[in-house]
């Protein structure tokens, strides 16, 4: 049985909090670690290792700053395999997923070795005589991260790394579902000789979260996780005068014209609505599928449904092509909760065409399994197409034109991801522009941004103004200064009296 503890000050530490929390492996049902719960005085001691490794780590060149993230990247690249099994072992998803995960994950800290140009400030000079201006970005201090379970190696990636290399120490609070990846990342980066303290992992729950949104030391916080949750931290922290981003849930729709590749359209529709089995917040979680499509594009989507591999995420780990092609849910209680909406949907009139339930894994008959399940004539008014019910049920509602379609995914009050499936490029520009979500594909059903752009939903999707990662998140990690600055030339008269006119090109 794992016995999972915190990372502060450069080391494992188990902390003096009373509280633990069970960690399990989906695939098989069986409880197979304990994480230890912070404390108060376990968070102090993370935010004060994190506040005394800033005095000095602001101060480290950029350039040692890059030697020891390129040295990170090096590591993570050559433990992906052992990051990706410990996701799967405690999330549940197939390995080549987790692979892909890990991925992700490091094309952002490939990202923040390119901060010495990210932090380059503008210089506009001669703004009067001998007055130069010039703009630096500094950092915030002790920064806190908070993530949910659903990319335990990626999401906080999304965070750390940059707000690291902006200056800044960092917090780092993962979800106790799956809390090994966080202690394991952060050992690599020790290793590759990050200084105690500015990377610290805190495991615990909403006790230790609400301790860091109102830790007079945190300055800045990052949130990922659902809506309701991202909505408190927002205003906790914001009435704190802490800086936040919260990245809240979803409800992404997948909009298929009738001029669309409908086979392509069927393919995308899949992978995206059951990949990681739904739990994955650019899932599309909604197709709707417009004037007569809907007939063609609604058994092609159960064809492919019916014939889904469902099996343990680690079925094969020495063969990735062979991972099935989804896992089991993250825990029971998610599992049963996700199976609810099924009774619920038949109950409110969708058609449940494909049924999830009762689905049985060779040999692993207690794990959180739920099959892929479709809901054709779903309406706008159902709860199984307000909620966000983040599992493998894909609803397929029709909508008779392009404009109707339009005002659907705009009235839904999530806006992380939208896609459109067209041959027609007029109606996909006019989709780009019109649809209200912070994440767009066209004719690419999960448009997750690459690492040099940025990250981050519209409405219920994300509360603050800035975006994850790329460009929004040296923003975010960063506060602006704008510095004003006369060397007169050596011949110049000393200025005489009190001049209080901003200096032009006579004074
Ligand atoms: P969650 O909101 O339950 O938990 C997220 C984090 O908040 C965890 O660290 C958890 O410990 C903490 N937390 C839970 N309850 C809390 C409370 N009452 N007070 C303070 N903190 C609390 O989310 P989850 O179930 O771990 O993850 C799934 C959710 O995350 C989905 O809604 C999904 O859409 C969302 N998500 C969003 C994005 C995005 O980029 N927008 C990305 C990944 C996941």
């Amino acid at each position: 049985m794992k016995d999972l503890t915190h990372w502060i000050d450069g080391g494992r530490t188990d902390g003096t909090g009373t509280r633990t929390s069970p960690v399990f492996d989906p695939a098989t049902g069986t409880q197979t670690g304990t994480v230890r719960l912070a404390a108060p005085a376990d968070v102090d001691r993370a935010v004060d290792s994190a506040a005394v490794a800033f005095a000095s780590w602001r101060d480290v060149p950029l350039g040692k700053r890059v030697e020891i993230l390129f040295r990170y990247r090096e590591l993570v690249d050559r433990h992906r395999a052992d990051l990706a099994r410990a996701i799967s072992a405690e999330h549940g998803k197939v390995f080549a997923d987790a692979l892909g995960e890990v991925q992700r994950g490091l094309e952002v800290v490939e990202f923040a070795c390119g901060i010495p140009h990210l932090l380059k400030g503008e210089v506009t000079p001669d703004v009067a005589a001998s007055v130069d201006v010039h703009s630096v970005r500094q950092p915030l201090g002790v920064v806190a991260g908070i993530t949910p379970f659903n990319f335990p190696v990626m999401v906080p990636m999304w965070m750390y790394p940059l707000a690291i290399a902006c200056g800044n120490t960092f917090v780092l609070k993962p979800s106790e579902k799956d809390p090994s990846p966080s202690l394991q990342a952060a050992e690599l980066f020790s290793e590759a000789g990050l200084p105690d303290g500015v990377l610290n992992v805190v495991q615990g729950d909403a006790e230790a979260v609400d301790l860091l949104l109102e830790h007079p030391t945190v300055k800045a916080v990052s949130f990922v996780g659902s809506t309701p949750i991202a909505r408190h931290v927002y205003e906790t922290a914001t009435r704190h005068g802490t800086r936040v981003q919260a990245l809240g849930g979803a409800k992404n729709h997948l909009v298929v014209l009738p001029d669309a590749d409908l086979e392509g359209a069927a393919d995308a529709a899949v992978s995206a609505a059951y990949g990681s089995a739904g739990e994955r917040c650019m899932a599309i979680s909604v197709v709707v599928a417009v004037g007569e499509v809907a007939d063609r594009l609604v058994p092609a989507i159960a064809e492919r449904t019916r014939a889904l591999d469902v099996g343990p995420g680690l079925r094969d780990p020495d063969d990735p092509a062979n991972s099935p092609d989804m896992g089991p849910l993250v825990t029971e209680a998610h599992r049963e909760r996700v199976a609810g909406y099924l009774d619920l949907g038949t109950g409110e009139g969708a058609q449940l065409v494909v049924d999830g339930r009762g689905l049985t894994v060779d040999g692993h008959p207690d794990g959180f399994w739920l099959g892929p399940s479709l809901f054709d004539h779903v309406t706008p008014d159902m709860k199984i197409y307000a909620d966000e019910i983040f599992g493998p049920v894909l609803c397929v509602v029709r909508a008779s034109s392009y404009e109707e379609a339009l005002t659907i995914v705009n009235g839904n009050a999530y806006g992380n991801g939208a896609a459109i499936f067209t041959r027609d490029g007029g109606a996909a520009r006019a989709f780009q522009r019109d649809v209200t979500a912070g994440m767009v594909g066209i004719n690419v059903p999960i448009p997750v941004p690459v690492a040099h752009h940025s990250f981050g939903g519209w409405k219920d999707s994300l509360f603050g103004d800035t975006h994850v990662y790329g460009p929004e998140g040296v923003r975010f990690y960063t506060r602006y200064k704008a510095v004003t600055a006369r060397w007169s030339p050596p011949t110049s008269t000393p200025a005489r009296g009190v001049d209080l006119n901003f200096p032009d090109a006579g004074s």
